[in-house]
């Protein structure tokens, strides 16, 4: 069973949020969509279609810890009035633990992130309204246990496998009913945009120094092309059609911005933000954190390639094209 549950309006680019219910009972979740007004509802009428309750549900499994995912699994577990289990990769555990919920959506280490980037004061402080958006549709997790990859979930009418595909977030994970081949791709692959590997400011407190959420994300989108479902159905949107082509079109997009970067630089080293403009033709409201991390998730890649350097610690960090024989972006794995 699917569940869209309906997006607010200024997310509308998402299209909607959605739940998938597995199993013949009890039942299964991968993700909840975001706590938004009518989203409890919405589910426990799509369930009750269905003929079953938010007591019927035994697990809850998070595909990674964004708030529009995980936003509602404390109302469900009152709902339905016990204890309902909660799976997420320890990689995203920041996110959704009551410790570190509202620190990880915004703190110093983010604001840092922005200056050093060169994003005016006035811009940061836009961008962190927008966060505080993100903490009014989520309740962060009382309890909850983690998964790895390999991990298998199984019930009545379902057999889940837990693919680790990190590069959104480190903690990203599809999740394959080996059964039916149909592969639950939470924001890792998305019909209807390309998904964004976020930069990740924590990855030594996480202990994975050497994350690089491009490189992840590439491949991770290795990792589901061996697979080879024969269905996909994302976190957000309609489920996706001709898998291999929209991976190509994913390629092309990062291989065309890392492109792009390193034209803008060839003609003149800048900071992150004086590049924006010339890489992204229209950043929409409040999404300059999106923008900065996705052009800098690109650079790191430059960077590590000998493609580009830092010229300037800064702040703001200063950026400049390396001149070689071949000075061209690298190929992507
Ligand atoms: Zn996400």
């Amino acid at each position: 069973m699917s569940i869209p549950i309906p997006f607010a309006a200024d997310a509308a680019n998402l299209v909607s949020a959605n739940v998938f219910a597995l199993g013949t009972g009890p039942l299964i979740l991968i993700d909840t969509g975001p706590k938004v007004p009518g989203a409890l509802d919405y589910l426990e009428s799509a369930l009750r279609e269905a003929g079953f309750g938010f007591g019927d549900i035994e697990t809850i499994l998070l595909t990674h810890g964004h708030v529009d995912h995980f936003g509602l699994v404390q109302d469900i577990r009152n709902a339905a009035n016990k204890r309902i289990g909660c799976f997420l990769h320890p990689y995203d555990r920041l996110h959704a633990s009551p410790e570190s919920f509202e620190s990880r959506l915004w703190d110093k280490g983010k604001e840092d992130f922005l200056l050093k980037a060169g994003t005016p004061p006035q811009e940061i402080q836009k961008t962190r309204s927008r966060f505080d958006f993100f903490r009014s549709i989520a309740d962060p997790l009382e309890y909850f246990s983690t998964l790895k990859d390999g991990d298998v979930f199984t019930g009545e009418g379902y057999h889940l496998s837990v693919i680790h595909t990190p590069g959104h977030t480190p903690g990203s994970c599809c999740f394959f009913e080996r059964n039916r081949r149909i592969l639950f791709s939470g924001d890792v692959i998305i019909r209807h945009i390309t998904p964004n590997p976020l930069v990740e400011l924590k990855k030594d407190f996480l202990g994975i120094p050497g994350y690089r959420s491009l490189r992840a994300y590439v491949d991770s989108l290795h990792k589901i092309e061996a697979l080879g479902p024969d269905y996909v159905f994302p976190g957000h949107g309609l489920p996706v059609e001709g898998l291999p082509g929209l991976i190509a079109m994913y390629r092309n997009h990062h291989r065309q911005r890392m492109d792009r970067i390193l034209e803008v630089l060839e003609k003149k080293p800048g900071s992150i933000y004086e590049m924006l403009p010339q890489v992204f033709p229209k950043i929409p409201k409040g999404e300059t954190f999106l923008a900065v991390s996705d052009l800098y998730a690109h650079l790191e890649l430059l960077v590590e390639d000998g493609k580009a350097a830092l010229l300037d610690p800064g702040p703001p960090e200063i950026y400049g094209a390396v001149h070689g024989p071949s000075n061209t972006a690298p190929e992507l794995p």
